[in-house]
């Protein structure tokens, strides 16, 4: 099945796009042009937090709010630029003080509190390699990040630290602080308070110089195939976090920003960090979790302009009846972005209609550190497509074969989806791993492991993760595609598909289903599905066996978790489950 193609979003349109002319912009597009739009520090080089901040800071933009921080408890707090250049100076000071030098590595394990990026930007400064971990992680995905990324310093909290760090202490001999962000006293000489620390602290810093390869994030993946993996990005990769932030999150002067990512995986900190301040913009942060009704109320009171969430987010919106908008003013919503997994076609649909605004799907990885396939604002957008590959980003479909790689040119040909190497934030190593690294980049590409096409107008089309694709009756079947034809039956909230071995026809599709409230699992449901998806899909494509389910074993940045769903159905063992969401 195929959705009509959406038409430019009028709301996007409002202010002129950064990006009006997509063959234009690609035509156009420079790094070294859009290098000049950054300030480089004043001694040469180019440091991540003196672009997001000290820039602004020193400039006109010095009292523009920064950062607004809602707080569970209702709590607002409102930082400018200016306050957040400070605020980092007296983090960067404390590690400097406490003798942290350039490379060595800060861990934060904390909620979406004001410390986290005050701890993330004066890192940077002082040029540490700062590291975010996901607060809701157990002891021992703490452990395993903290032992494998080298940790010096650990920022967290009292109730963190005690519930999770204090009993893995003797297993962790390199690191050497920690910074307690909500402790008025030092509970030892290594565990510190920081308020105390910040207080002494001068909130001057001098960022020292900082080649713009010098390592500054290490980001654990999610773990949806396996044992996460540390990806290293530099200080360059504030370019792409600039030039997506201008193309494709089209960010203006007056936008309030919200990207309900977590630092504790890349969009939080690429895109709920880094873009919006690299843009001088308001960057909003929530630190409390998925709440329909809040996150409505957020949209509406903070007149968000520009959102950034995920599929898993809109996909939960997606099950609450009633109309949105009958209840809440979304009028200052001009553009809506996700990425994380595939976007059904049927949640862009669902967005013109119950928001008002289509959503703009995106891909990209830990490892490419910043949007590399957009759905543009001034764009028709193909529901279901992730969109067109960004200026500056050779994007392609190959395939691997004997001979190396070959490049699929003809369109709507699956194949591998890769990326010419050696844009700005592309990952440099991963950490421990160089073999692993190594084996990524074949014949002058960068293969992403994720399968895809291209169709004739240039849109790329996700197909699915390597590892999850199907082989039955000499078919390639991508569970997405699976999933979303089942999406559209009105019953349906949420799908995971995979392939489950079968003598006869190599795999057999099967889906796990969850409905939406107010459907039950019956006999009589599960028969109309089959038929549903088989009208939509062919009887070689639908799934031959459906299965209901309460949830999706998903991953704590809201992927579904297929590799799971496989090693339930068939008894085999679970593989690191570090970053499974099970509350
Ligand atoms: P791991 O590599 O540890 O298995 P992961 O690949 O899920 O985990 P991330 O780097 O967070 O870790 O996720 C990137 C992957 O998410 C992509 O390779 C792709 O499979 C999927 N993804 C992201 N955005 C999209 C999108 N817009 N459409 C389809 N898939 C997407
Ligand atoms: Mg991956």
């Amino acid at each position: 099945m195929s959705f009509a193609s959406i038409p430019k979003n009028p709301h996007a349109l409002r202010v002129t796009p950064h990006l009006l002319d997509y063959e234009q912009a690609r035509a156009g597009h420079s790094w070294e042009a859009l290098r000049a739009d950054l300030q480089g520090l004043p001694g040469g080089g180019l440091n991540l937090a003196h672009e997001a901040v000290d820039r602004h800071a020193g400039g006109a933009r010095a009292n523009h709010l920064a950062l607004r921080w809602l707080g569970k408890d209702g709590s607002v707090r409102d930082l400018t630029y200016a306050d957040m250049a400070r605020a980092s100076a007296r983090f960067a000071n404390v590690l400097r003080s406490l003798g942290v030098a350039k490379g060595e590595r800060v861990f934060a394990l904390m909620g979406r509190v004001p410390e986290l990026y005050f701890a993330a930007l004066g890192t940077l400064k002082n040029v540490s390699v700062f590291c975010p971990l996901f607060s809701q992680f157990g002891p021992e995905p703490v452990w395993q990040r903290l032992s494998r990324g080298d940790a010096k310093v650990l920022v967290t909290t009292q109730a963190l630290y005690e519930k999770k760090v204090a009993a893995l202490r003797e297993r962790l001999p390199a690191l050497q602080f920690i910074l307690l962000a909500d402790a008025a006293e030092d509970l030892d000489a290594s565990v510190l308070s920081l308020p105390k620390l910040m207080a002494a602290a001068s909130d001057v810093f001098v960022i020292p110089p900082t080649s713009p390869e010098e390592m500054a994030l290490l980001h654990f993946t999610s773990g949806t195939t396996g044992m996460p993996k540390g990806a290293v990005h530099v200080h360059q990769a504030a370019l792409t976090h600039f030039a997506t932030g201008r193309y494709v999150l089209d960010l203006h002067p007056e936008d309030i920003f919200w990207c309900t990512a977590d630092p504790g995986w890349v969009t939080g900190t690429s895109y709920g960090i880094f873009a919006p301040f690299l843009h001088g913009v308001t960057n909003l942060v929530d630190e409390a979790d998925f709440d329909a009704e809040r996150w409505y109320r957020i949209l509406q009171e903070q007149k968000v302009t520009v959102w950034y969430t995920a599929p898993t987010a809109i996909r939960r919106l997606m099950r609450i009846p009633g109309e949105p908008r009958a209840q809440h003013d979304l009028g200052a919503l001009r553009l809506i972005h996700s990425v994380g997994e595939p976007l059904n076609p049927e949640a862009v649909v669902w967005g013109q209609r119950a928001l008002g605004l289509p959503i703009h799907d995106n891909w990209w990885q830990t490892e490419t550190g910043g949007i590399m396939i957009a759905n543009y604002a001034a764009m028709d957008i193909r529901p279901g497509s992730m969109g067109k590959p960004l200026p500056g980003i050779d994007a392609a479909i190959v395939k691997r074969g004997e001979q190396g790689i070959q490049v699929i040119t003809e369109a709507d040909h699956e194949g591998e989806l890769a990326l010419r190497p050696g844009w700005p934030s592309m990952f440099r190593a991963y950490l421990h791993d160089d073999a692993r690294y190594a084996k990524c980049f074949v014949d002058g590409w960068y293969l992403s492991g994720d399968l895809a096409k291209r169709d004739a107008d240039g849109y790329f089309w996700f197909v699915g993760r390597a590892d999850d694709i199907i082989k039955t009756s000499g078919h390639m079947v991508g569970p997405f595609e699976v999933e979303s034809a089942l999406m559209e039956h009105p019953s349906v909230a949420e799908a995971g598909v995979i392939g489950k071995p079968d003598p006869l026809i190599g795999e057999l599709v099967k889906a796990f289903v969850v409905l939406k409230p107010g459907h039950a699992a019956t006999d009589e449901l599960r028969l109309e599905l089959t038929g549903f998806a088989r009208k939509r899909l062919g009887p070689a494509v639908a799934p031959k066996e459906i299965a209901f389910i309460e949830s999706l074993p998903k991953t704590r940045s809201g992927k579904i978790m297929r590799r799971l769903l496989k090693a339930r159905e068939l008894g085999l063992p679970e593989g690191d489950l570090s970053t499974l969401e099970n509350d």
